[in-house]
């Protein structure tokens, strides 16, 4: 059993802690909105009255929260995780932020708190499952002490040095931007081009962009885009993986594109739907969250 504290209990940290508490870990629970412990709590968690306090008794203090900002926030803020963590805990960093975050906050926690970073692929019903793929970057021996823990979330894999997981984890979600940008631009051709959606959306199922169009067939076609993925925090993720690229010298040329998209669709007011409403907006089609 490991003593963990747990910051971020959003759709996709929620269940993540579950599973922890599940598989017997004592793991004390924190989130800005303090109602999303409660089913927790009743699970088994105990609840922290902040970051401090929840990485305070803890062999490792996971974050799984939005973006670099709520990182900074959530560490470095009044009553952070910096203030309360002892010599000796492992922070494991599960959120997408980007290498460069993930590097800085590493180089400003406490003497003695070492950070491993391990993003995670797969979305809400793996995160439920345990079947996420986590990519972990950081030290070896600190990935095989916490190897254990991680396997209660999904399958580990160690990638190299800290940042090696915010790296591999930017290479995929770069895909998965373009491709779902694809498709909302397949689907804009051929509404102008005067095609029926269901025959288009049968041809595509079929082609190598099946997955994708397989996986949002109903919120196209209903016009309702409840979210496990939210369209701005995959706005978010093709921002960095822009400028992860533009620092590394690289000119992309198509996740900008997608980071346009997702941005213009963020602007719409869409940012809290599922993010292949982009494809409602590349359509001008409404979009919806709930009830069609
Ligand atoms: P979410 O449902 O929007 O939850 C975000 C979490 O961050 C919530 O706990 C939220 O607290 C917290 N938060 C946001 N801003 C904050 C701030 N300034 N200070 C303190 N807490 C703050 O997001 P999610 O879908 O769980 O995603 C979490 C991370 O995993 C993101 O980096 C995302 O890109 C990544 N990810 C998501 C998926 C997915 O399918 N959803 C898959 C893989 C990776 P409140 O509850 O108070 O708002």
């Amino acid at each position: 059993m490991t003593s963990i504290g747990f910051c971020g209990l959003g759709r996709m940290g929620a269940p993540m802690a579950a599973r922890l508490v599940d598989a017997g870990h004592d793991v004390s629970v924190w989130n800005r909105t303090p109602e999303r412990a409660e089913s927790l709590v009743q699970r088994g968690a105990s609840r922290a009255g902040s970051p401090a306090d929840a990485a305070a008794r803890a062999e490792i203090v996971v974050t799984m929260l939005a973006d670099p900002r709520a990182i900074e926030e959530v560490v470095f803020g009044p009553d952070g995780v910096a203030a309360g963590v002892r010599s000796g805990t492992t922070v494991v960093e599960m959120s997408t932020i980007g290498v460069d975050a993930v590097r800085s906050v590493a180089a400003r926690l406490p003497d003695g708190v070492e950070m491993v970073d391990a993003p995670v692929l797969g979305s809400v019903p793996q995160a439920a499952e345990g079947t996420l793929k986590i990519f972990v970057g950081g030290d070896q021996s600190a990935f095989e002490r916490y190897r254990r823990v991680l396997e209660a979330m999904g399958t580990p894999r160690h990638l190299g040095s800290l940042g090696a997981g915010a790296a591999m984890k930017l290479v995929a979600n770069s895909t998965l931007g373009v491709l779902m940008c694809g498709l909302a631009e397949a689907l804009a051709l051929a509404d102008a081009l005067g095609l029926e959606e269901s025959a288009v959306l049968d041809i595509l199922a079929e082609s190598p962009i099946g997955a994708t169009v397989k996986s949002k067939r109903a919120k196209v076609e209903s016009g309702v885009y409840e979210a496990n993925f939210t369209l701005a925090l995959a706005a978010k993720d093709l921002g960095l993986v822009t400028s992860a690229a533009q620092a590394a010298g690289l000119q992309l040329r198509l996740a900008p594109a997608a980071h346009d998209w997702l941005e213009l669709a963020n602007a719409a007011g869409l940012g809290d739907l599922d993010y292949s409403a982009v494809i409602a907006e590349a359509r001008g089609r409404t979009a919806s969250g709930g009830s069609p």
